[in-house]
């Protein structure tokens, strides 16, 4: 198979997968316990927390670990609009549904909601954003970058716009994280979340950075785990490979990076020349593994269903949302049609694509176009 949906999982990592097992066979005590069984484990959960820091510039005690990026983004917009006296919350409308949906079910509790529009390559408008930055604004929930287009928001000048009104900052980083540099200090925020699996970790992973002296309530409540932040005996082996994967993904960051945006910008120039009607969604500033096209006048979804059926693994947007039938309110709201937003399909490369892959991908989808023309005339 070739895979090409990184965006919405990635292969466990043989390293992570070695310290996962070393972690369930050795180290089963519970990390609150005083004896040397669950002090062996809560060594475990330090180290993880320190790897978990170190990736994004954080401090180890800054870091709450969660169930996954869709809890951190949950605990970071519902908890700060609860502990504040200010309520309320400024986002974009390309945000994950695990930004929205909260901040919809807020703005039914009589939250103040703004979110904002962006333009036609998704980003959004400072100078909006910091008209919306008003007193009564607890939040600001801005992603890095967009899971479905790759489009990168500028988040430090975010930051900076809005620093006078008060308010947190807070960035979803699920599908920036291991593809970009990140430095919370650099980007000036005060909360923001990243998810185990999109960097070769396990699932039921995630984390949310939390600055020294920012106030949230938390959305469980029970013993002392995680600052009270998070309540709840740790799920240690997924911690340690989420650690383990922050790690690797740390040091192999760069070239990486560098390798899967040349394969990426290949493959995109291939497909423009080979196939007719063809372009790119989310303009040039995006992450170096994300390739979201539009096949004009043809459907994105049997293009993923052909694709599926030749042994290539794509998608035509979030995994979360790709069960109902309505086009991405990504697309949408950078303006497209509905029959433009569901013409798009999205390609996500990775750590192991390879030259071949995309050689081979890229004669896959100009026979599974071929196959929907063939099928119409
Ligand atoms: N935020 C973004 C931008 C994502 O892409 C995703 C998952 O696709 C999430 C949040 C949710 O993360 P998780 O799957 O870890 O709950």
């Amino acid at each position: 198979m070739i895979y090409a949906d990184y965006n919405a999982t990635t292969p466990l990592d043989p390293e992570v997968r070695a310290a996962m097992n070393e972690a369930l066979d050795v180290s089963f005590g519970n990390p609150s316990s005083i004896h040397s069984a669950g002090q062996a484990a809560r060594r475990l959960v330090d180290r993880a927390r320190a790897q978990v820091a170190s990736l994004i510039g954080a401090a180890p005690d800054e870091i709450v670990f969660t169930s996954g990026g869709t809890e951190a983004d949950n605990l970071a917009v519902l908890g700060a609009a609860a502990s504040a006296e200010r309520k309320g919350v400024v986002t974009s409308a390309v945000e994950h549904k695990a930004v929205l949906d909260p901040c919809a079910y807020l703005h039914k509790q009589g939250h103040p909601v703004t979110v904002l529009p962006v333009d036609r390559h998704g980003r959004v408008d400072l100078a909006a954003l910091e008209a919306a930055a008003r007193a009564d604004v607890a939040l600001v929930s801005l992603m890095l970058a967009n899971n479905d287009t790759g489009t990168l928001q500028p988040v430090a000048e975010a930051a900076r716009a809005v620093k006078a009104c008060g308010a947190l900052v807070h960035s979803d980083a699920v599908q920036a994280a291991g593809k970009l540099p990140i430095d919370v200090n650099k980007l000036g925020v005060s909360l923001l979340s990243f998810s185990s699996h999109k960097i070769h970790g396990p699932k039921g992973a995630g984390a949310l950075f939390v600055r020294y002296g920012v106030r949230l309530a938390p959305l469980v409540h029970g013993g002392r785990q995680e600052r009270t932040l998070r309540p709840g005996t740790e799920n240690v082996p997924a911690i340690v490979g989420f650690g383990k994967a922050c790690e690797l993904a740390r040091t192999r960051l760069e070239a990486d990076a560098r390798r899967v945006a040349a394969l990426r910008d290949h493959f995109e120039a291939q497909l423009l020349t080979r196939v007719a009607g063809t372009s790119i969604n989310g303009g040039s500033n995006r992450l170096p593994n994300t390739s979201n096209i539009a096949f004009a006048g043809l459907d994105g979804e049997a293009i993923t269903i052909n694709l599926d059926m030749m042994g290539m693994a794509v998608s035509t947007g979030a995994a979360c949302s790709s069960a109902d039938k309505t086009p991405s309110h990504v697309l949408v709201a950078m303006g497209q049609s509905t029959a433009e937003a569901r013409s798009s399909v999205r390609f996500s490369f990775g750590r192991d694509t390879t030259d071949e892959d995309i050689d081979q991908a890229t004669s896959l989808v100009v026979q599974a176009v071929n196959l929907l023309h063939g099928a119409r005339s």
